[in-house]
């Protein structure tokens, strides 16, 4: 299988390049040229386990990868070390036709794992191929979870290294705690004095620098991204979605062939992306549900098709919501406008340029077949968590809860025939412990593992190991630098300094 870009149809490159290179260079994201279909072999993948489905489908995609190189990156990724289990994902059914697909068993506690555990094996296969022989240094600018998860996901992994900058003022205690104690030969963290855009746009900078670039290859080095555009995030998002399915026939909450809805808890439109082409492929889905936070973007976008990013942006209580640009709406876009790459140009360039784009009746009509948008405000956040606790003992974070009452929402909408909702649950409560504390109504303090004993007091489920010996670890990582001695940072951290 070969691969497009959504701004440059006539392009044709192989997946070990499409991982490499994470981006096309013309700015669009790397599409599938064709998709398989599943649904033939839904009977077979029902025999097996997750490691074995994974590397079915990756097989379909990973077209320039041997058999062997496959099952490598999946038996490295997904270890019961790391997940917890065999199966590194797990499905709780709810009252009303609810079913929750946990997906924060990994290291850090958080969805992004499924993906950052393997996308290093994916790349370190795929550099082999196209890289010469380069060591990779993966450069991440962080506003919390993406960092950490990066950071589990490339430690000690040979042929890379790994450098994340935070901004000092813009994480949690909790996730910088997480950041500064990791552990790993080859991991550096800095904290960047600024707002998570002043980290952000250092590390571009570092990115497209000429002679930093050169340098990096006189010492056989090149920047890679871990960023959650590159193909080698999504393409691991599909398996659980194919294996939500299958749990639900072999526990008989559907027959095979039967729908089940999907509700996910967005901001940059990876995870939902993945669903889609999940249902795409064959898998019996009937609606995409969109949930958002108070940040709506998507939701008015679904519902009107106009897509406006001039608005107030709230910091909310589920951060990793917190996004007015949702990048792999592309990739949906691209699709159902026909692959039509000059299209999905005209609109990129009206959102970067203007910050509204409008896409027609024709697409919306696609778009609204296929998706229900809703939104959940932080009163609603809360009183989701709440509930949920109270009425059926579960405990959920607080992107898990948004995505929970958009489904309700969709639910009462929708009527009609009870269809099963698996709903992606996105992390562990004890990560966001402050504020599901305060939605249970306990006030919460400043120190994060206060609120995590408190939590732990007020319903008797133990937190993670992995979050409580957080405390006792040893920092690392203390240097905060002004923005401007970022690359100089890099340099010395890569050994390779006095060239400034
Ligand atoms: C990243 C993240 C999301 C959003 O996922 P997207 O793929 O960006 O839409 C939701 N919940 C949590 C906990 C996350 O870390």
């Amino acid at each position: 299988m070969l691969y497009k870009s959504t701004r440059n149809s006539q392009l044709r490159l192989e997946a070990s390049q499409v991982i490499a290179q994470g981006i096309s260079q013309e700015g669009g994201l790397f599409v599938p040229e064709t998709f398989p279909d599943l649904s033939q072999e839904l009977p077979a993948f029902l025999e097996m386990d997750y490691s074995a489905l994974a590397k079915e489908i990756f097989a379909k995609f990973l077209t320039d990868f041997t058999q062997e190189e496959i099952a490598a990156c999946v038996d490295k990724a997904y270890t019961p070390e790391k997940f917890g289990d065999p199966c590194p994902v797990k499905l709780v059914p709810l009252a009303e036709n609810k079913v929750l697909l946990e997906l924060w068993h990994g290291p850090t506690c958080a969805f992004k794992d499924m993906a950052l555990q393997i996308l290093p094996q994916f790349l370190t296969t795929a550099l082999k191929k196209v890289g010469g022989g380069k060591e990779a240094v993966i450069l991440t600018a962080t506003s919390g979870d993406t960092g950490k998860a990066a950071l589990e996901g490339f430690s000690d992994v040979p042929g890379t290294r790994i450098l994340v900058f935070y901004p000092r003022d813009g994480v949690s205690p909790m996730q910088k705690r997480q950041m500064v104690t990791q552990e790993g030969a080859n991991v550096s963290v800095c904290a960047i004095q600024g707002n998570f855009d002043d980290a952000q746009s250092s590390v571009k900078k570092i990115f497209t620098d000429g002679e930093l670039n050169r340098v990096l290859a006189e010492h056989n080095m090149l920047f890679s991204s871990a960023n959650s555009i590159n193909w080698g995030r999504l393409l691991p998002q599909i398996v659980y979605y194919v294996y939500a399915y299958l749990e639900l026939v072999r526990k008989g909450l559907v027959s095979l062939g039967e729908p089940m809805d999907v509700v996910v808890p967005t901001g940059n439109f990876g995870n939902i992306l993945a669903a889609y082409y999940g249902r795409k492929m064959g898998l019996p889905i009937r609606k995409l549900v969109c949930a958002s936070n108070a940040n709506k973007v998507l939701t008015d976008f679904i519902r009107t098709g106009t897509y406006d990013r001039r608005r107030e942006f709230y910091a909310t209580s589920s951060p990793s919501m917190d996004i007015l640009i949702s990048s792999n709406l592309e990739r949906l876009l691209y699709d159902l406008a026909g692959e039509d790459s000059e299209v999905l140009s005209c609109w990129m360039k009206e959102l970067a340029e203007t910050g509204v784009y409008s896409v027609g009746e024709a697409v919306l009509n696609k778009v609204q077949e296929l998706f229900f948008g809703g939104f959940c405000n932080e009163a609603g956040t809360a009183r989701t968590i709440r509930e949920l606790w109270e009425k059926e003992g579960y405990l959920c974070d607080t992107h898990t809860a948004v995505a929970v009452d958009v489904c309700r929402q969709y639910q009462r909408e929708a009527g009609g025939s009870p269809v099963p909702a698996v709903i992606a649950s996105t992390a562990n409560p004890y990560k966001f412990s402050a504020s599901v504390l305060e939605a249970l109504g306990i006030v919460s303090g400043a120190d994060d593992f206060e609120n995590l004993r408190q939590l732990e007091e007020a319903t008797g489920i133990q937190a993670p190991e992995k979050l409580r010996s957080l405390r006792e670890k040893e920092e690392r990582f203390s240097r905060v630098i002004p923005k401007e001695q970022a690359s100089g940072y890099v340099l010395e951290t890569l050994g390779i300094g006095g060239q400034q």
